[in-house]
């Protein structure tokens, strides 16, 4: 089990479930970061007493240091606050549970520190994944995923010590909110619609990658980098259940599947205990309660980010960033009331046919697509 933890992204979904898990588990905290949440942060620092504390901006990080003047933690703020958040001392773990392509400098930073990285901002492996697991290979340092799909494609790994033992990985999808729905239907969904996931309570840029799928496409390209495998070797089941949370199908036909409550913290804690297994506060699976198990094929052709993503995740170089960039500035678009479920994915299309494409990008040539990404989306939104 590991010794002390920081985490990037505390107030979040993923972070305060984290934060429920290190007091289950009775671990010290070393470093807590948020966005702009100043009162959730105040209080975090309270209850777990960080050496450090970082929010993303300035102005956020002088109302925390108000709020907590009588507390001996350190307030930082920005992209340096975060990456010294990454690499505190003490720390022997860092959870990534910020969101977006913010959490990729940092996770390098940590990574660099040797600090066992808890994942689960996916963005990062999305946009930089080669660059992030040779970071981790050279400095001999273990990279755990806490997204259940793949997760559970670890656990149904434990044991495999040959990776051409494997036939293909298969994630489940819950399917979102508009399983089942066409074209037509879809057209007209609203921002409030999308936000109501069936079976996860998330944060509102996951949820909205759910409803398009995009969520999974993202996905497929997190389980490529973690396990090293083409595209062709990642499949994508529709499961509304949630009860199988992936699969692991082997050359001599055996499939292996990992089950449980959906509930993060299951994930969340083999992050941190690995490779041990303890008690853990999340509701025991009920086989006899849990109803017929289903799987379905995704319908790409209602949900087509799944399908783009899949492309450019064949494509390689820039066009993975690319896509991710243009994402996240669509869904934030769609938060914002300013366009509608569809154009998410026309937006993002456009970015891809549009920026220019780059083989093998340097970090700095990731970053730069980023932008542009960004800013093509942008300007789409108006065609
Ligand atoms: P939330 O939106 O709930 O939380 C995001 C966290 O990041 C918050 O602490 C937020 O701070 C912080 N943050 C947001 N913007 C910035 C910024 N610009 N700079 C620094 N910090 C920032 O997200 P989730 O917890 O749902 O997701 C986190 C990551 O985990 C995502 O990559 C997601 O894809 C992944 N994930 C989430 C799952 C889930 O069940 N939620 C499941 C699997 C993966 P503030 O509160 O101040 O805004
Ligand atoms: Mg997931």
């Amino acid at each position: 089990m590991v010794k002390c933890v920081s985490i990037l992204g505390s107030t979040g979904s993923i972070g305060r479930q984290s934060l429920d898990i290190i007091e289950h588990l009775g671990i010290p905290v070393a470093a807590l970061t948020a966005g702009t949440n100043v009162t959730r942060m105040a209080e975090q620092c309270r209850q777990y007493r960080p050496r450090l504390a970082v929010m993303a901006t300035q102005e956020a990080a002088e109302a925390l240091k108000e709020q907590i003047e009588d507390l001996s933690t350190e307030v930082a703020w920005g992209e340096d606050g975060l990456i010294r958040a990454a690499t505190v001392e003490e720390a022997d773990c860092v959870i990534t549970a910020v969101v977006g392509m913010v959490g990729l400098k940092p996770t390098l930073a940590a990574i660099r520190h040797k600090k066992r990285i808890g994942l689960a901002n996916k963005e990062t492996l999305v946009c930089a994944g080669e660059l992030v697991m040779a970071e981790a290979d050279k400095h001999g340092v273990e990279i755990i995923p806490v997204d259940s799909e793949h997760s559970a494609i670890f656990q149904c790994l434990m044991g495999c010590a040959d990776s051409r033992e494997i036939k293909r990985l298969i994630l489940t999808c819950s399917g979102g909110p508009f399983f089942g729905m066409d074209k037509e239907g879809l057209g007209k969904v609203t921002k409030a619609d999308a936000l109501r996931h069936p079976n996860w309570k998330m944060g509102e840029k996951i949820t909205i990658d759910c409803a398009t799928l995009m969520n999974k496409g993202l996905e497929v390209i997190e389980a490529m980098r973690l396990y090293r495998l083409p595209v062709e070797q990642v499949d994508v089941v529709i499961h509304r259940q949630s009860i199988v949370h992936s699969l692991v199908e082997f050359n001599d036909g055996a499939v292996m599947a990992q089950l449980g409550t959906p509930d993060m913290r299951l994930p969340i804690q083999l992050a941190m205990t690995y490779p041990e297994r303890m008690e853990c506060p999340v509701e025991p699976l009920d086989l006899l309660k849990c109803g017929d198990l289903s799987f379905y094929a995704p319908d790409i052709q209602a949900f087509p980010c799944l399908a783009l993503a899949r492309d450019c995740a064949k494509k390689g170089g820039t066009a993975c960033p690319v896509m991710n960039g243009a994402n996240e500035e669509a869904v934030a678009m769609f938060l914002h009331d300013e366009i509608g479920f569809y154009d998410i994915y026309r937006l993002v299309k456009y970015a891809v046919d549009t920026v220019p494409f780059v083989q093998n990008p340097t970090l700095e040539e990731i970053l730069e697509a980023d932008r542009l990404a960004r800013q093509a989306a942008r300007n789409a939104k108006s065609l």
